[in-house]
């Protein structure tokens, strides 16, 4: 079934990266806004937009709602994104029920690899490594004191059904357990509704790891090589590269080729992450699996010369991969820094203002994903990530070279944003050499306090 018009639920640079996927591939797209985005950037660039009126973050929430538009707007598709709708099984099912394709993974599938245990334990079966930790969601302090003690210290405690780093402790002894368990499930109940968290074992000096995969429905499963998320603040994702400047070749084909095999196994369809920690000796575990297209994947389209956004579309149109394994041709690197509107020097705290003098980066090897234009003031209700600022050369060296520059050309007036922390980063010694793990940045932030 070709698709020839696609609403897009979502908001921001990945609504307007979503909008330009559709008008090179000649589909006609419909935008939503809430009340405080009526300029935002991807409602004047789609080819229709409508309101959502009442509570902001609600409007990308409310999926009957979307729905209704979609159905009125003509529409065969609808994208979700990141974020929002992208991870809601119920939300694919009414599409479905609705007679409109959902650009992504089954439902149950969205169902099953949201649930990080069950993801564990179905990845398991097919041969992923993962890291010992509990198989139910628990919330009993008691139970849950006898299973860390079992699993030994350091353990990580993490909500159950949450995301972004949050609701997560690392537990170095028996004595601070209790406080720390405690401040997981009350974080996990605040931010996602549920208190339920699991255990497992906390893996020291991590890098964090991921394969870009992409799947169709005749069976075809391949990746886009692999990204290097080590770059974090308190477990979310600042800077990520494709591919990594410090995994062996050797390890780094073993996790594409063991993520291939355990998707086709599991008969996974459209564009997932599959995310791993990675120890000091390369011993590689599986902690979750994303259903959807992420935030990063810019790094990957630009090393492979692949558009993800246009082969989840071919992929829900029924159409096999437009690429083959074979033809995936990886060359070189690539840097993304997250653009986000707030303030280094106070503890990262969200910031907001109106766009002033942008100025974007030019030249060989420079993407700018955003939804940013002088006189734009930015809404105050969402995400503080206003942007993305991508950065490719052909080697490591000359990758950095680039970003270095790029970055001094960059200049976002009107807003504070985090663009110091990646100038600094990109001067350092260790991250120049590829010496980060997953505390690298909190590390250097704590020097600096
Ligand atoms: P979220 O869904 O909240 O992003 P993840 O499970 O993907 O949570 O983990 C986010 C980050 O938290 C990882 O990249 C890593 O830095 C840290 N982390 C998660 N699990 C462990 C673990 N078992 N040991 C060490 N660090 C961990």
């Amino acid at each position: 079934m070709k698709i020839k018009k696609i609403l897009i639920a979502n908001r921001g640079e990945i609504a307007l990266r979503i909008i330009r996927a559709c008008k090179e591939m000649g589909i006609t797209s419909v935008a939503i806004f809430s009340e405080p985005d009526l300029n935002g950037l991807w409602v004047r660039r789609a080819d229709e937009a409508y309101p959502i009126l009442g509570d902001p973050i609600k409007a990308y929430l409310d999926y009957e709602r979307i729905i209704d538009i979609a159905k009125k707007a003509g529409v065969d598709a609808i994208h979700p994104g990141y974020g929002f709708l992208s991870e809601n099984g119920d939300f694919a099912r009414a599409c479905e029920r609705a007679g409109i394709k959902f650009i992504g993974p089954r439902a149950d599938d969205i169902d099953l690899y949201g649930d990080k245990m069950a993801s564990k334990t179905a990845m398991k079966k097919v041969g992923m490594p993962v890291l010992e930790g509990t198989e139910e969601p628990i919330i009993d302090i008691k139970e849950a004191e006898k299973i860390a003690k079992q699993i030994g210290f350091p353990v990580i405690i993490k909500a159950a059904f949450g995301g972004g780093g949050r609701g997560m402790r690392i537990v170095r002894s028996e004595e601070e357990f209790k406080d720390l368990f405690e401040a997981a499930t009350s974080e996990s109940m605040k931010f996602f509704g549920r208190g339920e968290v699991f255990i497992e074992k906390y893996v020291e000096n991590p890098r964090h790891i991921e394969v870009q995969i992409l799947a169709d429905t005749h069976g075809n499963v391949i990746h886009l090589g692999i990204r290097d998320c080590s770059i974090q603040r308190r477990h979310q994702k600042v800077i990520e590269i494709a591919e990594s400047p410090s995994l062996s070749k050797d390890t780094r084909d073993k996790i594409c080729e063991v993520s291939v095999n355990a998707l086709k196994k599991l008969g996974y369809v459209s564009a997932g992450t599959v995310e791993f920690l990675v120890d000091e000796n390369e011993n590689f575990y599986f902690i979750e699996m994303n259903t959807r297209v992420q935030v990063e994947h810019p790094v990957s389209e630009v090393v492979s010369g692949v558009d993800i956004i246009q082969e989840m579309i071919r992929v829900a149109e029924g159409e096999k991969l437009s690429i083959t394994q074979d033809d995936v041709n990886i060359r070189g690197f690539a840097i993304e820094f997250r653009l986000n509107s707030e303030d280094p020097t106070k503890n990262f705290m969200p910031t907001t203002g109106t766009i002033k003098n942008l100025m974007l980066p030019g030249g060989i090897g420079i993407r700018n994903d955003n939804a940013l234009y002088e006189g734009y003031k930015l809404p105050t209700n969402y995400d503080s990530m206003i942007g993305k600022l991508i950065v490719y050369g052909k080697d490591w060296e000359d990758t950095v070279n680039k970003a270095r520059r790029a970055l001094d050309e960059l200049n976002i007036g009107g807003v504070v944003t985090n663009i110091p922390l990646h100038r600094a980063v990109i001067r350092d010694e260790d991250f120049i050499k590829g010496k980060f793990t997953t505390k690298y940045l909190d590390e250097k932030l704590e020097k600096l306090d």
